[in-house]
């Protein structure tokens, strides 16, 4: 068994995404803990271009065929799983994403690995690994260890610094021929990319993000806290039922079927801190929450808390940053 990590590429239109940065950051930190080595593990129709962008790891194992081009779990399962079994990593990393999510438990199950999922953070303590996930959707925390000489992780997005994970050029690229049983993913067709409307504004890029949630009550009411977004020169975000009220569109969401955010400064009005909530903003730099309940969740998370009317003190607070501007 060796101390090597995997960290899964994941990559949309030849794009890859800050996760696979962010795990790659981690992943050097732990591989220089554990003595091994650190690969990204590239699945697709091509490494050409993109394996430049992975010079964080020693070495990049590109698994090329065209019948990989698009996800497919099934197939991405069995083109990893078996470059798992041939190189016995110790650890390897998959983001808690939409198709991490499918892809951990899969190769988890077929290789008979354990999987610790939901994870925002990991460390080696005595030469083990140790990995803390998120359970009761983000109520608590908790600290896991794995039997067994193999572990899968899945990485909640956000949970670690991207720029640590990034460096250019550098990494040896070895290609891997797609194993056979790629082809028990014909079961599963991919049929079509259906693309989220273009955003106004990317929300997970701002510093100063203003969020309301239903405490506003009506969509006439969003003015309001608009103008305080504006005086701060912030961004107006939301919680879900603002999004599914069709007040505001998708990509304001804030949340766990909606963006994650990590902004500089994130203001939650009216927002009561439901775990899907928390889950998107959580590592905000600095929190204020107001809302008339002094025992609503948020203010479990909030560094700042005004438990009051947020009619009363919104208008306020938008008038007092005016003044001092
Ligand atoms: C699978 C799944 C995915 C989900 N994904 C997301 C997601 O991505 N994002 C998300 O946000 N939610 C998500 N949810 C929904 C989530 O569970 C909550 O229902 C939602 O976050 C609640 O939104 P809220 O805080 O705006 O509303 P509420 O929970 O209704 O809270 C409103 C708050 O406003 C306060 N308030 C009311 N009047 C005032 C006032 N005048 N002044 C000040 N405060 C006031 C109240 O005290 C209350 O705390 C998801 C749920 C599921 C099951």
């Amino acid at each position: 068994m060796s101390n090597d990590i995997f960290v899964v590429v994941e990559q949309l239109k030849g794009k890859i995404s800050d996760i696979t940065f962010e795990m790659l950051g981690k992943g050097r930190e732990m591989a220089d803990a554990l003595g091994g080595k650190l690969y990204a593990v590239l699945i697709g129709s091509q490494c050409a271009g993109l394996a430049d962008e992975l010079g964080k790891a020693d070495g990049v194992l590109c698994v090329a065929d065209v019948r990989l081009a698009n996800f497919n779990p099934t197939a991405y399962k069995h083109a990893l799983g078996e470059l798992v079994r041939e190189r016995a990593p110790r650890l390897l990393m998959i983001g808690n994403t939409s198709m991490g999510m499918d892809l951990a438990a899969g190769v988890s199950a077929l290789l008979n690995i354990p999987l610790i999922a939901y994870c925002n953070n990991l460390r080696v303590e005595e030469g083990k690994i140790v990995a803390t996930a998120q359970i009761y959707g983000g109520k608590l925390f908790a600290d896991a260890e794995a039997t067994g000489d193999q572990l899968v992780v899945s990485i909640l997005a956000g949970s670690f610094s991207a720029d640590a994970g990034k460096a250019t050029g550098g990494a040896p690229v070895e290609e891997i021929k797609a194993p056979l049983s790629i082809n028990g993913g014909a079961g599963v067709r991919f049929k079509q990319l259906i693309e989220p409307e273009a955003a106004d504004v990317d929300i997970t890029k701002q510093d100063i993000l203003v969020s309301v949630g239903r405490g506003i009550q009506s969509a006439d009411n969003l003015e309001l806290v608009e103008e305080l977004a504006n005086a701060l020169g912030g961004v107006l975000s939301s919680s879900r039922p603002i999004v599914d009220n069709g007040w505001l569109p998708k990509a304001r969401q804030v949340g766990k079927s909606g963006a994650t955010v990590k902004p500089k400064l994130y203001f939650a009005v009216g927002i009561s801190g439901a775990p899907e909530h928390l889950e998107g903003m959580r590592d905000a730099g600095l929190i204020i929450a107001i809302n008339s309940d002094p025992k609503a969740p948020i203010f479990d998370v909030a560094h700042y808390g005004i438990a009051a009317d947020l009619f009363d003190v919104v208008p306020a607070l938008t008038e007092k940053i005016k003044e001092a501007k």
